[in-house]
């Protein structure tokens, strides 16, 4: 039987991909001639584009959509902007797709030289915003949370994919470096360190508190990692952040590590890549490289009727353009031939229970589905608990009656964020 998810008919495991003694040879993916570029645009709303075609853009700017906005990019190229799109992402977010031309002389933004000095979270937050690995950079500098413990995570947030691991085989010094800096910059008390079991030995020159963890998914997710390694629980509704601990991947503070060795932006983002055939490749690309131009590097065809994933199986995204850019925590891509596509059914629920035994939140998921179903948001939250939930994907991966309980439960947590958000906003 097929389950639902998209892991489809590619050898079902619920293990992470665990890396053997030696890495998979890294595909180096050419340099684009054009950037595409996603700038977050709803804070600009009735405000007028701040950018225009034919503009000249320096690596390490920052990209504002409107003057007094504080969302921004930070290019990762030099060039001239072709062209500026309005563009629709994941539950209606809206950006700026912006093309840019890549110039042959690489020009600097001032702001590079940033890097020079001594380090500070500021720096971190307005040039390393979005570099690969995904720096989480608000909660650095937040005045709404307060970080005491950093934990480098060289673990996978999703089956298939191999990124920290990779990173960890062959960037250990980089890491180290980023600790460093991290040290300095943020500021932080305590910094800490989790690594699958298997790689533990690779990890113990860089010198901090280290836990292991093990290969059954979701073991590594952050929520599970705080209550079972560091005996913290996060209550619903909280985040690690507001409990105080941040997580940064381990290819995050590689990135950090790596900038300011050498002074310069990190725009290389380290990819897992995953045929229809299952076969995997690691490949680095340029952020902003358009999906086609990789599947097109491994000479991967998508036809009609095909998906394609960013991230991994359990909780990544179908994208739908090949145009869609790399992006910073673009972990993996994942072909899947439309016969391999599983099944989304209008079957009911059939109150089978599975979903409830595998949740590791111990949710009433057969429930929960019912008001998701009917777009109660509010009731699920309050009767069923949805804010415990942590979109881990198994309810949807046993569905037998394949209902996409995890589309239901993301969409619903999204919904209610908005409604919390715009209701915050008027109090
Ligand atoms: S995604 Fe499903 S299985 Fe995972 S925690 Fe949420 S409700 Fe439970
Ligand atoms: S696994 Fe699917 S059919 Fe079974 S109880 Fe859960 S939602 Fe219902």
């Amino acid at each position: 039987m097929i389950k639902r998810s998209f892991l489809g008919l590619i050898k079902p495991s619920l293990h992470y991909n665990a890396l053997g003694a030696s890495v998979t040879e890294l595909e180096h993916i050419p340099a684009p001639l054009a950037t595409v570029l996603l700038l977050p645009s709803s804070q600009r709303k009735n405000a007028a584009r701040l950018l225009k075609t034919g503009d000249s853009v320096k690596t390490g700017q920052r990209l504002f959509s409107a003057d007094g906005v504080d969302e921004f990019i930070v290019s990762p190229v030099s060039g001239t902007i072709t062209a500026i799109e309005a563009f629709v992402g994941s539950f209606g977010k809206t950006y700026d797709k912006i093309t840019i031309d890549v110039a042959k002389t690489e020009t600097f933004d001032a702001g590079i030289d940033l890097l020079k000095k001594a380090p500070s979270a500021v720096t971190l937050q307005n040039l390393l915003r979005g570099l690969p690995g995904d720096l989480p950079v608000e909660a650095l500098t937040s005045t709404r949370v307060r970080v005491n413990t950093i934990v480098v995570t060289c673990a996978e947030t999703d089956l298939q994919v191999a990124t920290n691991q990779t990173t960890v085989k062959t960037r250990i010094d980089d890491i180290k470096e980023g600790v460093k800096i991290l040290k300095k910059a943020a500021n932080v008390p305590h910094l800490s360190l989790i690594v699958p079991s298997h790689l533990k030995n690779e990890v113990a020159s860089v010198g901090l508190n280290t836990k292991t963890v093990g290969g059954k998914y979701p073991s590594a997710d952050y929520k599970l990692l705080m209550k079972e390694v560091f005996g913290t629980i996060v209550p619903a509704g909280k985040t690690c952040e507001e409990m105080g601990t941040l997580f940064i991947s381990a290819e995050a503070v590689a990135n950090v590590g790596r900038a300011y060795k050498t002074g310069t932006l990190p725009v290389n983002k380290l990819i897992t890549v995953v045929n229809k055939s299952g076969v995997k490749k690691m490949a680095l690309a340029r952020i902003g490289t358009s999906v086609k131009e990789v599947l097109a590097h491994f000479n991967i065809t998508v036809n009609e009727g095909d998906r394609v994933i960013f991230g991994g199986p359990m909780k990544g995204n179908a994208i739908f353009s090949l145009d869609h850019p790399i992006l910073g925590d673009t972990d993996g891509i994942i072909v899947q031939d439309k016969k391999d596509v599983p099944a989304v059914s209008d079957y009911p629920c059939i109150n089978c229970g599975e979903c409830v035994r595998i949740c590791p939140a111990h949710l009433p998921v057969n429930l929960l589905v019912r008001f998701l179903e009917a777009g109660q948001y509010e009731e699920a939250q309050i009767m069923y608990d949805l804010d415990s939930c942590i979109e881990c994907g198994l309810c949807s991966y046993v569905c037998v009656s394949k209902m996409p309980v995890f589309q239901y439960i993301t969409l619903g947590k999204h919904e209610l964020a908005k409604t919390r958000s715009v209701e915050a906003n008027h109090a």
